[in-house]
């Protein structure tokens, strides 16, 4: 969402006459978008708007912080780094460029929220020359008890399926292949009588769109429809992320996420079924407060049950103003928390690569978006599964959707040779 939403932001900015620069010290205006889904993802936010106001020569160079934290904090964020010039919201940032004139002295803040639709609606902005993120909903009504989303993002707001058609057409039109789908929650879209499998179809049989994919997924609405979207749609690709979160029943309910590992695991069952080689990929909280070594314990063991291709893990952090922070004591000491992160970190990456060493001798459709970190002879790309393959080949690759044929596998990694 945050990469979305930056992408939109640089393009309302250079609409503005601004132009990107790689070096700090020349822009007239740095501007970090902010996460506070976890306290981590803050702190790094902080630390980087301290360093800039450091080393910036004076308030010709304008320092702002926009998104969830700049939306979470408001003014206290004056406090906590001195120097800032704009603090702006989530339903705010892309009102920056008109702002900019506006600030003379003391900081901008401005997390109004709750602006009118069509100030929601700007183009996507491409993240590379062959990818897009469009975002499909803004906010989300789950209240998940850990979360602080809601309450930064607002309640869910959809765009009508007609913009979101024209947005995929527009980047299809400057040459990309691959469009995600972005929401806090997209397969609660509704439009009128349009259901979130509805649109994917739309989607497809109106822009004819071969490469599809969306994030993120709430178990509890994913629906029988689209699971057989995914059986019969090969324009959607092969992956799901399917958030689990924790394999026991009894933090599932404290968590309020309003499904047991039951429901997920049939849900999962469904799914390969319809789609056997899918790839998916989940989030998992240890730590949660009141959590017991045996209610973590069923979180590895769904881990090993389901077998995973990936997962996003992370140590339960209160977020302030949520129902957990407000109703259960942060009571699983720091040192525990960090030994369970790292005995599951260590399960995943063990599941990772077997299930990788599976793909060797598979095909795959990969989307070639750039060359390997390492060595520019390789090239590297994305495959139906959302994973990273790199493949050796004396043509140029870039921009092409192509046949490899893996070779080799580690737990992040295929290798694979080009097909011809
Ligand atoms: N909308 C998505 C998740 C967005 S937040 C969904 O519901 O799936 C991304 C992930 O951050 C969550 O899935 C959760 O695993 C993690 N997360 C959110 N709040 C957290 C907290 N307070 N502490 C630790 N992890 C958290
Ligand atoms: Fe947060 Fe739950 Fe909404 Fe995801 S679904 S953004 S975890 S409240």
């Amino acid at each position: 969402m945050n990469l979305a939403d930056s992408g939109i932001l640089s393009a309302v900015m250079e609409q503005s006459g601004y132009r990107p620069t790689a070096i700090p010290e020349e822009a007239e205006i740095i501007i970090i978008n902010t996460c506070s889904v976890r306290e981590k993802a803050e702190e790094r936010a902080l630390g980087r708007l301290r360093e800039l106001v450091g080393i910036r020569k004076d308030h010709r160079t304008k320092i702002c912080a926009v998104g969830c934290m700049a939306q979470r904090m408001g003014r206290d964020l004056v406090q906590k780094v001195p120097g800032i010039d704009f603090i702006l919201g989530t339903e705010k940032l892309f009102e920056l460029p008109g702002l900019i004139g506006r600030v003379n002295d003391g900081p901008l803040v401005d997390i109004q929220q709750g602006v009118p639709q069509e100030l929601l609606e700007y183009p996507p902005q491409p993240d590379n020359p062959y990818s897009a993120h469009i975002t499909i909903t803004r906010g989300c009504n789950n209240y998940c008890a850990y979360c602080i989303v809601p309450y930064l993002r607002g309640p869910e707001k959809h765009r009508d399926p007609d913009k979101i058609i024209n947005d995929v057409r527009h980047v299809l039109g400057k040459g990309i292949i691959e469009v995600t789908l972005v929401g806090q929650n997209v397969n609660s879209y509704e439009w009128e009588d349009l259901r979130f499998p509805g649109l994917l179809k739309r989607v497809i049989d109106e822009t004819g769109l071969k490469r599809l994919r969306f994030i993120t997924s709430h178990p509890k609405d994913l629906s029988d429809e689209l699971i057989d979207l995914f059986g019969n749609e090969p324009a959607l690709m092969g992956h799901l992320h399917l958030p689990l979160q924790s394999g026991s029943d009894r933090i599932l309910d404290l968590m309020r996420r309003r499904y047991t590992y039951d429901q997920y695991r049939e849900k999962v069952k469904r799914i390969r079924e319809a789609r056997p080689d899918i790839a998916l990929t989940t989030d998992l909280i240890v730590g949660f407060p009141g959590e017991s070594e045996a209610e973590y314990q069923m979180t590895l063991a769904a881990v090993e049950e389901i077998t995973f291709d990936a997962a996003f893990m992370f140590r339960y952090s209160v977020r302030e103003g949520t129902w957990a922070a407000k109703n259960l004591a942060d009571d699983i000491p720091e040192t525990v928390k960090i030994d369970r992160l790292q005995k599951l970190i260590d399960l995943q990456k063990n599941i990772s690569f077997n299930v990788n060493q599976r793909e060797v001798g598979r095909v795959r459709q990969v989307l070639i978006d750039g060359t390997s970190r390492r060595d520019a002879k390789i090239w590297k790309g994305r495959s139906e599964g959302n994973k990273t393959i790199l493949t050796e080949s004396a043509e140029n690759l870039i921009g092409r959707v192509v046949p490899v044929r893996i070779t080799a596998s580690d737990s992040w990694t295929l290798h694979g040779e080009h097909i011809i």
